[in-house]
C-alpha cells in the first residue's frame, strides 16, 4: 500500500471527493452541512476546467436549435426526463446565493426561444407538450408576445416559446461561494493533487492513493467531469462516457437590452447579456479537443458560425465586437443522463458525472448522492441515472 505519510493528507477522511469542480465543490458543501469530514481532491487548480468556462444558464428546457435533428426524437423522449430535475434545480438556485450568503449575479430572467417559420413552432409545440409530462413550464407564444418579451429580436421570428423559470448565475462566483462555505463547514480542499487509484482497504472503507500520498476514506466520490473515465476504468467500471469540447464567446459590455436567456428553435444558439452588461454567445459549437489532456482550441469556423446566427436573429448583436472565445470539455453521456450512484460492485465508491447541464444541476445531484451515500430516501428519483446503464464490458 502506498504511503500514508505525506505532509499534505490527513490520515482519514470520512469521504474524498475527487474534483474539484462545480460538481465536488457542491457535493463538499452537501456532505461538510450534513456533518461529513469531507476532503476534496483536485489533480489542477480548484474549479478550473469546464465549471469555469461554462455560461452560466440554468436551464429548465430541452436547449432546441439541432439537437431534434441530430439526435432523433427518441432520444429527445429519454433526455425529456430529465426536465424533472431541472426544475427542482430552479428551484435551489432560486436561494442558493442567500444561503452561500454570496451575491452569485441570479437572475431568474425566463428563455425564450424564438422561431423563424411555421415548422419551428410545430415543432416547438411538440417539444413542449413533451416537457410538460415532466414538469415543464414553458409555453407557446405569437410574434406580438414574443416581441413584448424580447423587442430585439429580428423581424422575421414569427413567434416562440417563453420559460418563466430559466436564469442565470455568473458560473466564477456560484463555485468559489459553495467551496468557500463548505470551507466554513470543515471540508478540506488539496489542489495539485492527482488521485490514481483507489483500493478497497482491508480495515474496510477505501484507500485513495495520490501522486502525494494516500488517505483513507470510509466513501470515495468520484466527480472529475470529462475525465472520470481513466480513474473509475481503474476501478474495474468502464464507461460508455465520450467527452465533446464546445465553446462560448463573450462581447464588450453595452447597457442592458437582452433581458432572457435566448434560444432558437432551430439554429444552434444560446444568447444572454450578464449582469456587466457583456453578452454571452454559446450553444454548443465545437472546438478541438488535442490528445494532450489540456490541450483545447477554439475554432474559427465555430466562431463566425455562432456570430453570424447571433447577428441574423438580434441584429444589436452585430453592433457589438467580440472580446474573447475560450473552450472547455464535457461529460456526454451517450443518451444524455447524468450518471449518479453507487459505482458497480464498489460498496463504498460513488460516481456523479451530469450531463450537458451540470451547473444547472449541481445543487439536486449533489443532494442525491449526498442522501443515496447516507442511505436515505431521495425525493428525487436516483434510478434514470444509475451508473450500471452507462457501463460497458471492460476491454
Ligand atoms: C463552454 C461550456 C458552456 C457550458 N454552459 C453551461 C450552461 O450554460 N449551463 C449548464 O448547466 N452547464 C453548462 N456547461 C456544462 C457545465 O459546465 C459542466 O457540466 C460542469 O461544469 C461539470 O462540472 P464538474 O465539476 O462535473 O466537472 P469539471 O468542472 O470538469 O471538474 C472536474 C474536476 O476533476 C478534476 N480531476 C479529474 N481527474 C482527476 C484525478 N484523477 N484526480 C484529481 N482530480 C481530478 C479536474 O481537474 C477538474 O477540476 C457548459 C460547459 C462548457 C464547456
Amino acid at each position: 500500500m502506498a504511503s500514508l505519510t505525506c505532509p499534505q493528507l490527513d490520515e482519514s477522511a470520512d469521504v474524498v471527493v475527487v474534483g474539484g469542480g462545480i460538481t465536488g465543490c457542491a457535493i463538499a458543501y452537501r456532505l461538510a452541512s450534513e456533518g461529513f469530514g469531507a476532503v476534496v481532491l483536485d489533480k489542477r487548480q480548484l474549479y478550473t476546467q469546464a465549471s469555469n468556462s461554462n455560461a452560466g444558464n440554468i436551464h429548465q428546457q430541452i436547449i432546441p436549435g439541432s439537437v431534434f435533428e441530430k439526435n432523433g426524437w427518441p432520444w429527445v423522449e429519454t433526455f425529456a426526463k430529465t426536465i424533472s430535475y431541472n426544475v427542482e434545480a430552479g428551484q435551489e438556485w432560486v436561494n442558493l446565493g442567500e444561503q452561500l450568503d454570496v451575491d452569485i449575479d441570479f437572475k431568474m430572467v425566463g428563455g425564450i426561444v424564438v422561431a423563424e417559420t411555421a415548422e419551428d413552432m410545430a415543432m416547438l409545440e411538440r417539444k413542449i407538450s413533451l416537457e410538460r409530462r415532466y414538469g415543464g413550464t414553458s409555453e407557446m407564444v405569437d410574434a406580438a408576445q414574443l416581441r413584448a418579451l424580447a423587442p430585439y429580436v429580428s423581424e422575421r421570428c414569427v413567434g416562440g416559446s417563453f420559460c418563466a423559470e430559466e436564469g442565470r448565475a455568473n458560473p466564477h462566483k456560484a463555485v468559489a461561494a459553495l467551496a468557500r462555505a463548505a470551507r466554513g463547514k470543515g471540508a478540506k480542499f488539496l489542489s495539485g493533487v492527482e488521485v490514481a487509484d483507489v483500493r478497497d482497504d482491508v480495515m474496510g472503507g477505501q484507500v485513495v492513493v495520490t501522486d502525494s500520498g494516500a488517505i483513507r476514506a470510509r466513501h470515495v466520490v468520484f466527480a472529475c467531469g470529462a475525465e472520470s473515465d481513466t480513474l473509475l476504468k481503474r476501478i474495474g467500471y468502464q464507461l460508455n462516457n465520450p467527452r465533446r469540447a464546445i465553446q462560448t464567446m463573450v462581447t464588450e459590455a453595452v447597457s442592458p437590452f437582452m433581458h432572457r436567456l435566448f434560444y432558437h428553435a432551430r439554429r444552434r444558439i444560446t444568447m444572454k447579456q450578464v449582469a456587466n452588461g457583456n453578452v454571452i454567445i454559446g450553444g454548443g459549437w465545437p472546438a478541438q479537443h488535442g490528445t494532450q489532456e489540456d490541450y483545447t482550441r477554439t475554432l474559427s469556423e465555430s466562431i463566425s458560425g455562432a456570430a453570424a446566427i447571433a447577428q441574423d436573429v438580434v441584429p444589436r448583436v452585430g453592433d457589438l465586437s467580440l472580446l474573447r472565445a475560450w473552450a472547455s470539455v464535457i461529460a456526454q453521456p451517450v443518451d444524455g443522463l447524468p450518471v449518479v450512484g453507487r459505482v458497480p460492485g464498489k460498496e463504498n465508491c460513488w460516481v456523479v458525472i451530469p450531463n450537458n447541464n451540470g451547473f444547472t444541476l449541481a445543487p439536486v445531484l449533489s443532494r442525491m448522492i449526498v442522501e443515496m451515500l447516507q442511505e436515505k430516501r431521495s425525493s428525487s428519483d436516483p434510478s434514470l441515472f444509475d451508473p450500471a446503464r452507462a457501463a460497458v464490458a471492460m476491454t
